[in-house]
């Protein structure tokens, strides 16, 4: 409404006392309007939280100077870019490298300002070990992440389902629920789900052998296979809710992520995606509806919320990631833990 060629008249006028006066209000009034425009386009901004699975990594290779490389890129990306995040740590992980540098590693994350969460300490799925193992598997990963919390004078406080299997049949469900309760945890939901566990093993295998060319395809494949999950969770929240909700996007600590994050930082600002921290996020009221979904897979809130709000999801838009990652996926992956 304000365009350059106005506000160039404005200033032509300038000349007698009144005049100038009058041009002063003018912009005073013209520089008003435009921070309140400005203001008004942040608040339709839609938030979003960043959460990061697996630390101190997801990957396939195992040399420790490549897991430390992967998180120093990813927490310098992060901090380039301003992006507030979490990261879930499996304590499993820290005797699979170097102990020492592996927890040097978690201990980056809280040196930059970012809040650790349990995601278990083996990675397992409830489904498989049931509630009273499950819950073990939760206790015993803490210790280290706790110690080191309280280093940085946090408290522990979020936790993270593997696989998003959040308990199978529903007195499972119910008896981790109440545990986590009892033990001062919060459920970090997950609303987007790009996959990107699938690409990054095969970036892991294409950086390992210097296949540059591998290395920008899968790239290619991964952030146009994640606008298009963003865009299909966007959708559905509108159709469960009638209006955008914050948003928290599950990703990994991988070097995929490390190597993506300016692209990753651009996509979001392209969909008018906000960065929050996670806390921010859930003060959405969508989150006060309540995941009453008892069946043994790992599917996303918005999946489990749409019985309990007896409203559809759109048809399309969830897909798989393309062929050509899933065969490279099965070709090198030598786990099946994400
Ligand atoms: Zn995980």
């Amino acid at each position: 409404m304000l365009s350059p060629h106005r506000g160039d008249g404005l200033r032509k006028r300038g000349g007698s006392g009144v005049s100038s006066r009058v041009s002063l209000t003018l912009r005073l009034i013209c520089v008003s309007v435009l921070a309140l425009l400005s203001a008004a386009v942040q608040a339709r901004d839609i938030r979003i939280a960043l959460t990061f699975d697996d630390l101190p990594a997801l990957s396939i290779v195992s040399e420790q100077a490549y897991i430390d490389t992967t998180n120093i890129k990813l927490l310098r990306g992060l901090k380039r870019h301003h992006l507030p995040a979490i990261g879930f740590a499996n304590e499993g992980k820290l005797d699979e490298g170097q102990r020492e540098a592996q927890i040097a590693n978690l201990k980056r994350w809280l040196d930059a300002g970012i809040e650790l969460g349990n995601h278990t300490f083996s990675h397992e799925s409830p489904n498989t070990l049931g509630a009273e193992a499950y819950v073990a598997d939760i206790a015993r990963g803490e210790p280290v992440i706790r110690a080191l919390m309280a280093d940085h004078h946090r408290r522990l406080r979020w936790f993270r389902h593997p696989y998003l299997e959040t308990g199978y049949p529903a007195p499972v469900k119910a008896a981790i629920n109440g545990w986590l309760a009892a033990h001062g945890y919060r459920i970090a939901p997950v609303t987007i789900d790009a996959d990107d566990w699938e690409f990054a093993e095969p970036y892991d295998d294409a950086v390992a052998h210097s296949d540059f060319e591998a290395q920008r395809r899968i790239k290619a494949e991964y952030l146009a296979y994640t606008e298009k999950q963003i865009q299909w969770s966007l959708a559905s929240a509108r159709r469960l809710f009638g209006r955008d909700i914050a948003q928290v996007i599950l990703l990994h600590c991988t070097r995929l992520n490390a190597d993506s994050i300016d692209d990753l930082a651009d996509l979001l600002a392209r969909l008018h995606l906000h960065p929050v921290h996670l806390a921010h996020a859930m003060r959405d009221r969508a989150y006060r509806t309540p995941d009453e979904y008892d069946g043994m897979d790992g599917i996303n809130w918005l999946e489990r919320w749409s019985p309990t709000l007896h409203k559809d999801l759109p048809d399309t838009g969830n897909e798989e990631p393309p062929e050509d990652i899933r065969k490279a996926y099965d070709r090198v992956d030598q786990d099946p833990g994400r």
